[in-house]
């Protein structure tokens, strides 16, 4: 019997529902690559490795590297490897991206996969991550409120909700309710400009959240939040607007006006 470790985020995932939308919504094809990240017990890794030509998974427990290398030892499609997964370089063959991650590191892999790897050219196809579902909404960005993450996430892709998913469906049970959401990721950024310092815009927008936008940036631009206000109205934004209400046009409007 292997006990859950807290701290590396093991909930398996036992809802055979669950991991049917899971599946279903990844639309694998025959000849798909899938990258699973943390594949615990192997409960998706079944069905990926039924649907895919080939499934690498990254897994850090060294007691559930053993338990995979003997479940799966007949399996010619499947490469398992010790490993953090954020430290592996991804291939640079096309791939797709299913898993239900370890909660504590939902930012730094939207990072490494998403934004790093679209950086470097190098991105999946699509991801889907089951993850705390208050993170999935802040992703999502309903009500057009977003925030560093949902802004980061649709400038490379277009989020998908898939459904929500209940304590009960994992064992042991989180304390959190979760979420799947897919991302399918475009080949261009929605803005056509310098990704690394659209980034830095992003950073000191959201520094103090309750503060208007004007605020924000007369703190970096040298400018005095009067000027920035006055530019605001001229590029038709709304001069008191704060970061979270900006649309992804807006923001490359801004970009143009102040950092070019
Ligand atoms: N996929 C399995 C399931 O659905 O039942 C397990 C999911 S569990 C939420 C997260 C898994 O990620 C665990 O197996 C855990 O050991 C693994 N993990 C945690 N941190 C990791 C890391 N940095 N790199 C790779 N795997 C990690």
């Amino acid at each position: 019997m292997i006990q859950a470790k807290k701290s590396l985020g093991q909930n398996f995932l036992e809802d055979e529902n669950t991991l049917l939308h899971i599946i279903e919504a990844a639309s694998l094809l025959p000849n798909d690559h899938v990258l699973e990240i943390g594949p615990g017990k192997g409960a998706l890794t079944d069905k990926l490795l039924d649907k895919a030509a080939q499934v690498t998974a990254l897994e850090l427990d060294e007691r559930l590297i053993s338990f995979l290398k003997k479940r799966y030892s007949g399996r010619k499609n499947f490469h398992l490897l010790h490993i953090d997964a954020l430290s592996y370089k991804p291939p640079s063959t096309t791939y797709k991206i299913v898993a239900n991650i370890p909660y504590y590191i939902t930012s730094p892999l939207l990072r490494h996969y998403l934004f790093e790897q679209f950086l470097d050219g190098n991105p999946p196809k699509s991801i889907i991550f089951m993850l705390q579902k208050e993170v999935a909404q802040k992703i999502m960005a309903k009500k057009a409120k977003h925030s560093l993450l949902s802004l980061q996430v649709h400038m490379f892709g277009e989020p998908k909700w898939i459904c929500s998913v209940e304590k009960r469906a994992f064992n042991p049970r989180p304390k959190v309710d979760s979420a799947v959401i897919k991302i399918n990721v475009n080949e261009k950024a929605k803005l056509d400009v310098d990704l690394k310092k659209l980034f830095w815009l992003f950073k000191v927008s959201f520094a103090q959240k309750r503060k208007k936008l004007s605020k924000n940036l007369s703190n970096v631009l040298n400018l005095q939040a009067n000027e920035i206000k006055e530019r605001l109205t001229k590029l038709g934004i709304n001069k008191d607007i704060r970061a979270e209400a900006l649309s992804i046009e807006e923001w490359g409007l801004i970009y143009e006006a102040f950092l070019t």
